[in-house]
């Protein structure tokens, strides 16, 4: 079934057109700079790519513009919109309400924007996104696929924060968790490598990209996961500060004379790699600047780490046992010397990496020693598939 797979941001918009039959990307391509000077598409189908600046005013214009090229007899990848079952679009935050993917109608568009509030940031863009789509292609179905749906299954221990119990009520303070679209996804592949049922399985996914999240999956089902109401904590990210005591911040408000935007701009802007390194939130620009002895980018790497590694001793603890690690996302796929780190130490709980078998970049590879009774997988995650995927199995069921 041929699915066209859309990721919207506020001024950017990613596309995918898959053919699930065959798990086979068709076309993708990036809009870039909606509303802003300079807005371009570059499309991109066997082997061809093409990029054209042109006026891009708002989300409606791009997305006619990806289905012309779609369209175009030249690199083109369909010969009718007819083709397109369905468009599977990335939702941020789903608040309580979803905790699967959904085909949208008015009440999930109603609930859409009542969820906005929990991530001001990135709902309106995929809102926008979805209505633009809706317009283009009116009798396509339209499903959202949230990156919070798959953390629904935490228990409330795990996802009510230690606050006065009303504050959840009134305006829904909990942990949410995020990514779970890859979550779902390297677990799955994951049981699959290592051909056991994965509701057998104990699994620990370390997304480690920009944004980072580790989550405990236990039998197929997010147990806990890193990240929260927002998408701060757990360990360091690119310009994320992880986990810090709640007590820093009023306390760095009053010192430093902050409001609460400029602390939260510091938070998620301005910490992390970057921040403690003082180099770059890029992981290879602060790996180059720790392997030139810059003590600072070198601490910011062990922080990295060692919380990572906290963290997959805490999950370990909280599913009563561990069979695999896998390591997805940029960093995840790609850092030999990163995902080397985090396991070191981690021998006592039966995860023996394979020095050699780690020197591996973006396949999946069980780099493991053959006598280690935990697995580490690396695992490259493949957020679009999964997204259609469960948009091809929720249109097809009706
Ligand atoms: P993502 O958000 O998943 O695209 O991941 C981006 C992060 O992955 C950035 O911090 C990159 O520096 C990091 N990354 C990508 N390739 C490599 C690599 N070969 N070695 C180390 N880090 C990498």
């Amino acid at each position: 079934m041929k699915i066209l797979v859309i990721n919207c941001g506020s001024s950017s918009l990613k596309y995918q057109l898959i053919d699930t039959d065959g798990e086979q990307v068709m076309a993708k391509g990036l809009v870039e700079r909606i509303g802003i000077e300079g807005s371009l598409i570059t499309h991109q189908t066997d082997g061809q790519k093409i990029q054209k600046e042109t006026d891009i005013p708002d989300h409606k214009v791009g997305i006619k513009l990806v289905v012309d090229a779609l369209l175009s007899p030249e690199h083109g990848a369909l010969t009718s919109l007819d083709e397109i079952k369905a468009v599977g679009h990335r939702v941020v935050h789903g608040g309580e309400k979803f905790a699967n993917s959904v085909i949208i109608n008015d009440e999930v568009m109603a609930t859409l924007h009542e969820c906005a509030g929990l991530a001001p940031l990135h709902n309106p863009a995929n809102i926008i996104g979805i209505e633009a789509c809706q317009s283009l292609l009116p009798d396509v179905p339209q499903v959202a696929v949230f990156d919070t749906a798959f953390h629904q299954t935490m228990p409330p221990k795990a996802y009510i924060y230690g606050l006065p119990y009303e504050y959840y009520e009134k305006y829904g303070v909990r942990r949410y968790g995020f990514h779970g679209t890859s979550h779902k996804y390297v677990s799955l592949r994951a049981a699959k490598m290592l051909k056991k049922p994965l509701n057998e399985l104990k699994v620990v996914t370390c997304h480690l990209g920009n944004g980072s999240s580790i989550t405990a999956v236990k039998g197929g089902q997010s147990m806990d996961t890193s990240l929260g109401l927002g998408t701060i904590s757990g360990t360091i990210m690119g310009t994320r500060s992880g986990d810090v005591d709640p007590a820093v911040i009023p306390y760095l408000m009053e010192q430093a004379d902050l409001s609460a935007s400029e602390i939260n701009d510091i938070l998620y802007k301005k910490s992390g790699l970057l921040g403690i390194s003082g180099v770059s939130s890029d992981a290879r620009d602060v790996e180059a600047a720790a392997n030139e002895g810059n003590k600072r980018a070198k601490l910011a790497l062990d922080i990295l780490c060692y919380l990572t590694r906290k963290y997959i001793g805490a999950y370990a603890a909280a599913m009563g046992g561990l069979d695999a690690v896998v390591f997805t996302a940029g960093i995840g796929e790609n850092s030999t010397t990163i995902r080397a780190q985090i396991c070191q130490g981690l021998e006592f709980l039966g995860a023996k990496m394979d020095a050699e078998k780690n020197n591996t970049r973006g396949k999946e590879v069980d780099v493991a020693t053959t006598d280690s009774t935990v697995r580490i997988l690396v695992i490259p995650t493949n957020e679009e598939l999964m997204i259609a995927q469960d948009t091809a199995e929720l249109v097809a069921r009706g």
